[in-house]
């Protein structure tokens, strides 16, 4: 491997974050690599309808949109390789990143690995995603005017969805699997301050009805094992998000608790010079697309930006008369 071997910039992940970073250090210059790992898109691949992205009038599919994203990064020079990346080496530079056996050296790295919303694991859930069964809110809600929901879980996203789909829905059951909630009380209160919310406390999801579309919920009562049926045409759940940081971890800093990574202030600067970190994976708060599209950017133009003051410095010191 020689010099022009490095890359000046390796994005990690493929999704809303990483291709929009692709795209801008592609138009750049700065021909990048998209490791876009082998389930690329990231979680709008288990979205249907996207209706809240700007520039879509009429929605699009979450699968489709990110397909888009992809085309237009590769329209500009954008290079994939559709696997996932299985280490890295933030500690010297150029940076190293591997898939495998295959190793890639880069002056930048930009990491887009996304989170992914927990999931309760039943093969029904899998099965009608995107048809009822939705992770998000903000981004579905809508498509439940005047229709019955269920939400899981006790936690902060829970009563916050709880209470934004209630300003929809005619009915949301909120399923919690103990009495105590971990939200916070402020958030709980505001949550029983609503009418059309009903709690239905130490139980849990056991399976999800509906031939095509959610028809409704089976629960079972961990105290009683007594198993109820619940109609409702969607399925709302919100048991918390796992950020995809394993790969860092010793290496970027990360929130102890949380596993997001850390950027500090306005920009998208990790603790390591030269690795910018976009999207989901450091954003616990928004989760959008568009939020995560417009971190993507700002990546690339920070990615750009530290890479032309590094050239700068390094022009400097070899012209600085020798002593
Ligand atoms: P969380 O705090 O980790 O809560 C997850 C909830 O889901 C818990 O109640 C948990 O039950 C339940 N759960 C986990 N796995 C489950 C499973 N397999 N089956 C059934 N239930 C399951 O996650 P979060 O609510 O997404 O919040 C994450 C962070 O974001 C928190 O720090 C939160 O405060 C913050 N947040 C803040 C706001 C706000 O302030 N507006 C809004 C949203 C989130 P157990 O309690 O039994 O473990």
């Amino acid at each position: 491997m020689n010099a022009s071997d490095v890359r000046e910039v390796i994005v990690i992940g493929g999704a809303a974050a990483g291709y929009t970073a692709a795209l801008y250090s592609a138009r750049a210059n700065m021909r990048p690599l998209v490791i876009e790992g082998v389930n690329w898109g990231g979680q709008l691949m288990i979205t249907s309808d996207v209706e809240n992205y700007p520039g879509y009038p009429a929605g699009v599919l979450g699968p489709e949109m990110m397909q888009e994203f992809r085309k237009q990064a590769e329209r500009f020079g954008a290079e994939f390789v559709t696997d996932d990346v299985t280490r890295v080496d933030f500690s010297e530079r150029p940076f190293r990143v591997w898939v495998g056996d295959d190793e890639y050296r880069t002056e930048t790295v930009i990491v887009a690995t996304g989170a992914n919303a927990r999931q309760l694991g039943l093969e029904s859930e899998r099965s009608l995603q995107g048809r009822g069964v939705s992770y998000c809110a903000v981004c579905d809600a809508a498509f439940f005017r005047d229709k019955e929901v269920v939400v899981v879980g006790g936690g902060d996203s829970a009563m916050e969805e709880a209470t934004f789909l209630a300003r929809f829905a005619s009915k949301v059951t909120l399923v919690h699997r103990r009495e105590v909630f971990r939200a916070s009380p402020i958030m709980v209160d505001r949550a029983r301050a609503t009418d059309k919310i009903e709690f239905v406390l130490d139980s849990v999801v056991e399976e999800v009805l509906g031939d095509g579309v959610v028809t409704g919920v089976v629960i079972r009562n961990v105290k009683t094992d007594e198993r109820t049926e619940i109609p409702a045409d969607g399925l709302f759940v919100a048991i918390g998000h796992d950020p995809n940081t394993v790969l860092f971890k010793g290496q970027l800093d990360m929130d102890a608790q949380s596993g997001y990574l850390v950027t500090r202030g306005k920009s998208t600067e990790t603790n390591v010079p030269g690795v910018f970190a976009a999207g989901d994976v450091q954003d616990d708060v928004y989760r959008q697309a568009v939020t995560a599209a417009g971190s993507g950017c700002m990546a690339a133009l920070d990615a750009e930006r530290w890479l032309a003051a590094e050239q700068g410095r390094l022009l400097d010191a070899l012209a600085a008369p020798r002593s």
